[in-house]
């Protein structure tokens, strides 16, 4: 019996915290998890640790961060209990998962925007502050009084992609911001806030970041089936990306697309990472539909994505 719910459209920020508590009863000493930072509405923003904490090298996953594509969130926790689940003698090519989590340490933030997510499941009924709920509703009646908007105030929920401040987190890193023009006020989508990382979640990404500095690190959104990467990165950094998407296109065999240049698609943390970091990033878009994705569509997407953390951990082993 799964403990991880894959089969309900709907996986929500209090399922995700009693699946964590139920597997860490189960695996107590094979991963930890915890806070890295609180929401508006003071909802929990998850690290998790995954292989072996002091390994020599990091990679990072992060899901969730649009509210509407929170099936990424459903797969991370899938991901993490079938990583549990499988014996370390396991192997990925030659190497055996006890190998490559030995050597490379996965840190997941599995559900980057709790508030906004609850949002998009639950209309106002899942923001428990007044004033919140309150700011959401002006937001959505000058969003249609104003035509930037022909949604039933259901639908504008049900679509959010923000945080509970209407803020676009993906426009919210330090990249292209200034250039990024999108919607000048707080609402569902597009609007970049007021600074480069002055939200609680994105302040989190950026903090964890800098102190593990990490070989690689993913991004998991919804949809398309594409790939994302190429933010004008040159020289040595663009051959581990360029090489690191052959590692995920391999394993996913979601096209590869070099359309993230685009100024106003800039300000996230794909941009962030790597042309402002030197990291290597690169963005999955999981599902066909329109988020948020319908349940039937999970099976693909994990078949497509199971093997993601130990093909990369492989990859990361073997950089510098
Ligand atoms: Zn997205």
């Amino acid at each position: 019996m799964k403990v991880v719910d894959t089969e309900e459209q709907i996986y929500s920020y209090d399922m995700m915290c009693g699946d964590l508590e139920e597997l860490k009863s189960m695996y107590p000493d094979r991963f930890s998890y915890h806070s890295a930072g609180v929401s508006a509405d003071g909802r929990n923003i998850y690290e998790i640790v995954f292989g072996n904490p002091d390994a020599g090298k990091t990679i990072i996953f992060q899901a969730g961060i649009h509210a509407r594509e929170y099936m990424t969130s459903q797969l991370m926790m899938a991901q993490l209990e079938f990583y549990l689940c499988c014996s370390p003698d396991a192997v990925y090519g030659d190497v055996t998962f006890g190998r490559l989590f030995e050597e490379v340490s996965v840190h997941v933030f599995p559900m980057v925007n709790p508030d906004g997510i609850s949002i998009s499941q639950f209309g106002l009924d899942g923001i428990s502050d007044a004033a919140v709920r309150a700011d959401i509703k002006a937001w959505y009646d000058r969003d249609k009084r104003e035509g930037r908007t022909s949604y039933s105030f259901a639908d504008y929920l049900k679509y959010w992609k923000a945080n509970a401040n209407g803020v676009d987190l993906n426009r919210n890193f330090d990249y292209g911001f200034a250039e990024y023009s999108g919607a000048n006020a707080p609402g569902a989508m597009k609007y970049k806030g007021t600074a480069p990382g002055g939200e609680p979640e994105s302040a989190v990404l950026i903090r964890r970041t800098r102190e593990l500095s990490p070989e690689l690190a993913v991004s998991y959104h919804a949809s398309g089936s594409v790939i994302y990467w190429d933010y004008g990165q040159t020289g040595g950094l663009r051959d581990v990306c360029s090489a690191m998407v052959d590692v995920i296109h391999a394993v996913n065999r979601n096209e590869i697309r070099y359309a993230a240049t685009d100024k106003q698609d800039a300000a996230g943390f794909g941009d962030w990472l790597v042309m402002s970091e030197g990291i290597p990033s690169a963005t999955v878009e999981i599902g066909v539909g329109t988020a948020p994705l319908a349940a039937d569509e999970f099976p693909d997407i994990w078949e497509r994505n199971a093997m993601m953390w130990a093909a990369l951990a492989d990859f990361a082993r073997e950089q510098r």
